[in-house]
């Protein structure tokens, strides 16, 4: 059985490493692994050591796709592969799972290994064109000549990082072969802002609540966050961004709530407690004590009370304001950020068409998905890159046997 692997990333290598027959992975990079390499922060956070019922929800689109290739391929099983070829873990806050040596490359060295152990064999420096059958037979063309095989398995990632190699290739070749692909979009992405926030650059958030309303949808999120020159970003905003990419986030809000603790009854409190104890002090100034200066702008401005104003001559009805405005700063989205720098592409390959158990296409026999490239997407901590080498090893299994 001869096998063509398309890519040799995360998924195509894991394919690699289980498929038994005559393998031969394409890459059209210089080295293996690229993106890998990036990842984590060049740490390779790699899996999330969870149960999978906690698994589960951090999959925002295809957790029920994913069962059976991730209960055949779970975090624990993910590791002790990874053990087996040579490569010593630690799990870290959050069942986060890195090498000991905190090298992303030392994944990818394993990953080789075990693909070559297998008599794999990777060809670098290698674009593939496009691909075609005629009868049993895959000719898949490159920049380098035609290769034939029997079967053939697209892992070509999808389009964010596109440096990294992915580029959106592989959703051509599966257009070619009929299947549909659920439009790509940015996930776990900086969100663009229409308000000039280039006075809060840099200004890092911690236990904040930050919703997105769009669509008559509302999704909330707990922590950190951070501005940047015309956005917002930061773990809360990243989780967000996944799970309204798909809404027509330009027509909606982001809410910040910067006292998400306290009730409006209490904030109200602590306001008129602050306006007693410096009464003859501006009202921008006493706000330093409940809010980041660089915001103190935005909320006078939202809240329509003056900064000048003292505190022993604010009433009532403003202090209520500025209290809401505390807990429901509003700025107005464009959008999520370029596709080309998010961590993920949400959309791919339609998963209706591939079957779940092999990653084998519903529409050609003998041709197979598996990776970024199909409509699934996680959260940060592990979870896409453990869904990437799971569909791997079923693609590369499936692929290798007889049938
Ligand atoms: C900055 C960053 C940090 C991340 N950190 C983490 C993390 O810590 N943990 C985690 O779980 N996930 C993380 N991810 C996500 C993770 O990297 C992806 O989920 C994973 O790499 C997807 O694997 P893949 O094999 O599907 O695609 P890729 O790893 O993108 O591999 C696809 C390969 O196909 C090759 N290719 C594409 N087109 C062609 C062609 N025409 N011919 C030949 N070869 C081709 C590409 O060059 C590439 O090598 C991160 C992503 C980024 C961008």
């Amino acid at each position: 059985m001869k096998v063509g692997i398309i890519g040799c990333g995360a998924a195509g290598l894991m394919a690699a490493a289980f498929c038994k027959g005559e393998v031969t992975v394409i890459e059209r990079n210089e080295k293996a692994g690229k993106k890998l390499y990036i990842t984590g922060k060049g740490r390779c956070n790699l899996t999330n050591n969870c149960a999978l019922y906690e698994f589960f929800p951090n999959i925002i689109h295809g957790d029920k796709f994913m069962i059976s290739t991730l209960t055949a391929f779970p975090p624990p099983a993910l590791m002790e592969f990874m053990g087996e070829n040579g490569l010593r873990l630690k799990t870290e806050r959050g069942c986060r799972v890195f090498p000991v040596s905190d090298k992303s490359s030392d994944v990818i060295k394993a990953l080789v290994y075990a693909a070559e152990k297998n008599n794999a064999k990777i060809l670098l420096n290698t674009k593939v064109l496009c691909v075609t059958k005629y009868e049993n037979t895959f000719t898949v063309k490159t920049d380098r000549g035609d290769l034939e095989f029997d079967k053939v398995i697209v892992a070509t990632g999808g389009l964010s990082y596109p440096t990294t190699g992915s580029t959106g290739d592989g959703y051509e070749i599966a257009r070619s072969f009929g299947h549909k692909i659920v439009q790509p979009v940015p996930a776990l992405s900086a969100i663009l802002l229409r308000d000039d926030v280039k006075p809060l650059e840099g200004l890092s958030l911690k236990n904040v609540k930050a919703t997105i309303k769009a669509d008559g949808k509302a999704y909330s999120e707990f922590g950190e966050m951070l501005f940047t020159a015309n956005g917002v970003s930061g773990p809360i905003i990243l989780t967000l961004s996944s799970r309204v990419n798909r809404l027509n986030v330009g027509k909606g809000q982001l809410i910040i709530d910067f006292k998400p603790a306290l009730s409006p009854e209490t904030l109200d409190e602590r306001l008129m407690s602050d306006f007693g104890e410096m009464r003859n002090k501006d009202l921008s100034n006493i706000l330093t004590t409940l809010l980041p200066k660089a915001v103190i702008p935005y909320v006078l401005e939202q809240s329509g009370v003056p900064g000048t104003v003292k505190g022993n001559s604010i009433t009532r009805n403003q202090r209520f304001a500025l209290g809401y405005t505390v807990k429901n700063l509003t700025f107005s989205p464009t959008g999520l950020d370029d596709i080309k720098r998010a961590v993920i592409t949400s959309g791919g390959v339609d998963i209706k068409e591939i079957d779940p158990k092999t990653m084998e296409s519903k529409l050609v026999k003998g041709l197979y998905f598996a990776g970024e490239i199909l409509d699934v997407d996680a959260l940060t901590g592990g979870y896409n890159l453990q869904c990437a080498f799971a569909m791997g090893r079923s693609a590369g299994i499936a692929a290798g046997s007889e049938q």
